[in-house]
């Protein structure tokens, strides 16, 4: 019954309203429709008292309308509804705000900072994971801005860039991958429905991957969804994502740097778990055999076992 109350306080608000709008409606008497002056016997259309000019005659024979009251009735049928939604929607006080104002907080209060080019810049922006379990709904709204954040680093720092994805630049880009998915991965658990502030970036990529019509950009944007797709968990919906473009898996396969082979061994897997899953939609790259001689002599000890998981996995299952 209290639930009901604040709609019966816009009900009323609304009648008001419609009250106000309709004026009173003697239409007899020939009057200035600002100030209400009797203008019978006066010739022409402006008004001696306040001096305002009607355009057309008809103007004269206007209701009175009750500006003042239609206003104000206006103001409090939307307070008493926003009243009503703040009792009506459940969760935390970040729930009931509107999404573009809680936005506008989250901009000021951790602005997003550009694309980190250092080891301390990286490092400041690793989200705060303490806050993501927070019983305070503002730390919560707060971490998922900072995921956020180092989502469009990751986003911009590949998509600044123009022409095909070169090795000089991978080592970076997959440092900010990393830390983009590792950080997005754990939205996925979020019970609280604040999951939409890191899901932004993600429909940014999507729209310029869409509307371009430069192929390397496709294929930079490519790259950016089919990640954040494969940990967001979205890969159920449309089965090719998830796997990134097979450009960037021989590249990182065949790179230096150890962090971008394990970051390719690991692609790989992700690529060989949904050939499983979805046999006909997804095409397993031509890298297996890449992966089988790092598992028998990468240098690195790390890589060299992540690339036995994924054979034993993809002999497992006969992946070719
Ligand atoms: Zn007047």
């Amino acid at each position: 019954m209290m639930i009901l109350l604040p709609l019966l306080g816009v009900w009323a608000c609304f009648m008001v309203v419609l009250w106000a709008k309709r004026g009173d409606g003697r239409r007899d008497l020939r009057r200035c429709p600002r100030c209400w002056y009797s203008m019978d016997g006066q010739a022409g259309l402006k008004c001696p008292e306040c001096g305002y000019a009607a355009r057309i005659e008809s103007e004269l024979f206007q209701p009175r309308s009750h500006r003042g009251v239609f206003r104000a009735g206006l103001v409090v049928m939307v307070m008493t509804a926003a009243a009503w939604m703040w009792m009506v929607i459940p969760g935390a006080w970040t729930n009931k705000v509107p999404r573009f104002a809680l936005r506008i907080a989250l901009n000021m209060a951790e602005p997003y900072r550009g694309v980190p080019r250092t080891r301390t810049e990286i490092d400041q922006s690793v989200p705060n994971r303490q806050w993501m379990t927070s019983e305070v709904a503002w730390s919560r709204v707060l971490w998922q801005q900072q995921v956020n954040n180092v989502m469009r680093q990751w986003a911009d720092a590949v998509m600044e860039k123009s022409g095909p994805i070169t090795a000089e630049e991978l080592p970076h880009l997959v440092e900010l991958a990393n830390l983009a998915n590792e950080s997005y991965v754990q939205t996925g658990g979020l019970a609280h429905g604040e999951g939409w502030i890191s899901d932004v970036v993600k429909m940014d990529v999507a729209r310029v991957r869409a509307n371009s019509s430069d192929p390397w950009v496709k294929l930079r944007a490519e790259w950016v969804l089919s990640d954040l797709q494969y940990v967001g968990g979205d890969y159920s919906h449309r089965m090719d994502w998830g796997v990134i473009p097979e450009e960037v898996l021989q590249m990182s396969l065949a790179h230096s740097d150890t962090n971008v082979r394990l970051y390719g061994v690991d692609r790989v897997g992700v690529a060989a778990r949904l050939k499983l899953m979805t046999p006909r939609k997804t095409q397993f790259p031509q890298v297996g055999d890449l992966v089988r001689q790092m598992a028998a002599s990468d240098p690195d000890l790390g890589v060299r076992r992540r690339a036995k998981d994924v054979v034993s996995y993809m002999e497992a299952f006969n992946i070719k």
